[in-house]
């Protein structure tokens, strides 16, 4: 393959590179050999990509000369729990992990925030490096260092920032994403536009069909300008007290729709965030700060690629706004009992509001059940 592109994600004595190309993965090794303090590896990786992308990865291990384990874990997102946490760290202690081994995540998000939170604690820390399967991971989850899993009380309320010490994004594996979840994904490539990049929007609204029917340069295009996107907030804002919240656009909406499924299939972190973009721009032009029109355009690209963008859309399913506003109150980004939102006054100008009254989100909420 060609040299691969690269993206660094600014952070001084923690800072990395973001490497992007198709085929990657047959090359891996050559990549993660030098950033490694001793030449040994444990991959995690759960079945379904174990099945499909463990043999390559392994192979390119070992021609590079590193040594390897790997811990293969069921797939989902019950596996983001304390008691996988807890089985992953019994096997890498069991495998005589030491501080200078490096954990490498192969996976979607659900595997790279439980590995990476597993290397931030075993042994009080060690590296780690991400090698995205998913879309959703390889423009979001892999990069900025959240790491994490769910508790009985809620999503990543537990978690760590722990920066990896590279991300390998192989676009090729992409190939072998289901559609559904390509398009979950895709509604976080669309967030970057929607939030500071209007360019990359109006790009998306020529090309997002041809990405997501499998056009390799497009989905290599797209996930460069995302990590291009995410590096340059993280490195603004690594602990999220202002400007990387923005990347929460959608997430207050779309996270009070997960609580209300279950965290289930029902509905995937990314079509909750499709739906929740739309809201909040929604929302942003009900409150006279965005025009109709952007809200409408928003909108109208999210279900030309097949996205669902509204809850009446979701069949069978029956919604209570006044406990879609509780979930929203429970929320990680809740301070001093405000919510803090993420509104936009056009196509790739959002920003923070802490002024949201409950009353209008509920509102919007009861309008768009009734419309
Ligand atoms: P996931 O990890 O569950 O992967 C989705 C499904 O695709 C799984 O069944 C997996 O086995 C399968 N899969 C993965 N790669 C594949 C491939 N190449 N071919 C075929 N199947 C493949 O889900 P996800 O959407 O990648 O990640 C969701 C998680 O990411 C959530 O837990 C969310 O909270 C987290 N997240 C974290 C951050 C962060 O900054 N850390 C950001 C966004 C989301």
């Amino acid at each position: 393959m060609s040299d691969p592109a690269r993206q660094r994600v600014s952070l001084g004595t923690r800072s990395y590179d973001i490497l992007v190309g198709d085929g990657l993965l047959a090359a891996a090794g050559q990549h993660i050999a030098p950033v490694l303090r001793a030449p040994r590896v444990i991959i995690v990786t759960d079945a379904n990509v174990a099945a499909l992308h463990l043999a390559a990865l392994e192979r390119s291990l070992a021609d590079a000369h590193v040594d390897y384990d790997a811990v293969v874990l069921p797939p989902g997102e019950q596996t983001k729990d304390f008691a996988h946490l807890e089985k992953l760290i019994a096997r890498l202690l069991d495998m005589k992990v030491e501080r200078g081994t490096t954990l490498v995540a192969l996976g979607g998000g659900v595997i790279g925030d439980l590995t990476g939170f597993a290397a931030a604690v075993v042994l009080r820390g060690i590296d780690f490096v991400q090698v995205p399967t998913t879309l959703l991971a390889q423009v979001d989850s892999s990069v900025g260092g959240k790491t994490g899993i769910n508790t009985t009380h809620g999503k990543n309320l537990v978690g760590s920032f722990h920066q990896p010490r590279l991300v390998l994004a192989d676009t090729g594996v992409l190939s072998s994403l289901p559609r559904r979840q390509l398009l979950a994904g895709y509604a976080e490539v669309v967030k970057y536009g929607a939030i500071d990049r209007p360019e990359f929007f109006t790009w998306l609204e020529g090309h997002g069909m041809a990405l997501i029917d499998g056009d390799t340069r497009a989905r290599q295009h797209a996930v460069i300008e995302s990590c291009a996107a995410k590096a340059e907030i993280v490195a603004a804002d690594e602990r999220e007290t202002g400007r990387r919240a923005l990347l929460n656009l959608g997430h207050t909406f779309g996270h009070a729709l997960e609580a209300e499924t279950g965290y289930t299939d029902e509905l995937l972190h990314g079509e909750a965030v499709a739906i929740g973009m739309v809201m909040a721009f929604d929302l942003s032009a009900r409150l006279n700060l965005c025009p109709p029109e952007d809200a409408a355009r928003l909108r109208r690209h999210l279900a030309a690629v097949g996205l669902t963008t509204s809850l009446q859309q979701m069949q069978g399913r029956i919604w209570n706004p006044r406990t879609l506003v509780a979930h929203m109150a429970r929320d990680k980004k809740v301070s001093g009992g405000r919510t803090t939102f993420v509104l936009a006054r056009g196509i790739g100008q959002a920003f923070l509001s802490d002024a949201v009254d409950p009353v209008d989100v509920e509102a919007l909420f009861t309008d768009s059940l009734a419309a």
